[in-house]
């Protein structure tokens, strides 16, 4: 479990004891990211978990992924995958995505996992245009904050009725919630959970785990 700034250091330490799985794959990779500047971006092992039971849950086969990094989130999404099942991963960035290859290979998920190397919001509208609309069952945002509502909403009109999407960094360590916190990517932050807070489309949740994942089911 990642720092936590919901949880005393106890509780964090007796929630990483009891509840946290992460399989030796995942933990190579997370050990493998760790070396990496940018190490922070990766998603919790406890988000991972939630993640694959969401695809579970919802018996998802077509997945949608923005903000590949180096390949936690798509591989747990990969991995709960049924056969025939197929996730779109989105990033812009080759060498963190080489990394994320290499290990979508080792775990034999490389075939269902098709990379689109081009800022997101072209890849997820040039799957509108090519008719894909209502076609995917989940889909988890986890890129540049700026653009979260144009994700969002390319994401909603991709998924079918019943279709979950899940949004990372909701509650953004805290600052959301702290007026003097009036940067871009905070302010990026605020609009979307209003912009969802008040989306009579969905059934929402903002799910208090890791940084804060919404889950908004499309109806
Ligand atoms: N989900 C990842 C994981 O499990 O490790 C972490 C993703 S990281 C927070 C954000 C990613 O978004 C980076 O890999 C970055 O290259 C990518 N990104 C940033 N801007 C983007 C854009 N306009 N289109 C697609 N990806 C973008
Ligand atoms: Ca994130």
């Amino acid at each position: 479990m990642s720092e936590s700034f919901l949880f005393s250091d106890a509780l964090a330490a007796y929630y990483a004891k009891v509840a946290v799985r992460e399989s030796p794959l995942l933990r190579r990779l997370r050990e493998e990211t760790a070396a990496l500047p940018m190490a922070a971006m990766q998603i919790a092992a406890e988000e991972g978990q939630f993640l694959d039971l969401l695809v579970r849950l919802t018996g998802a086969r077509r997945c949608v992924e923005v903000g590949v990094f180096t390949g936690y989130s798509s591989l747990v999404t990969a991995l709960a995958l049924p056969p025939g099942g197929s996730l779109l991963a989105c990033d812009i960035n080759a060498a963190w995505t080489d990394v994320a290859r290499r290990y979508w290979a080792q775990a034999g998920v490389a075939d269902r996992i098709r990379l689109e190397l081009a800022p997101a919001l072209q890849t997820l509208d040039k799957e509108l245009q090519q008719g894909a609309a209502g076609s995917y069952d989940f889909a988890f945002i986890d890129a540049d904050k700026g653009s979260y509502v144009y994700y969002y909403e390319r994401c909603l009109q991709l998924l079918r009725a019943g279709g979950l999407i899940a949004v990372d960094n909701t509650l953004w360590s805290g600052r959301v919630a702290d007026p003097a916190c009036r940067d871009a990517d905070t302010r990026a932050i605020r609009a979307f959970n209003e912009h969802v807070g008040s989306d009579r489309r969905v059934d929402f949740c903002l799910v208090p785990i890791a940084d804060g994942v919404t889950l908004a089911r499309k109806r």
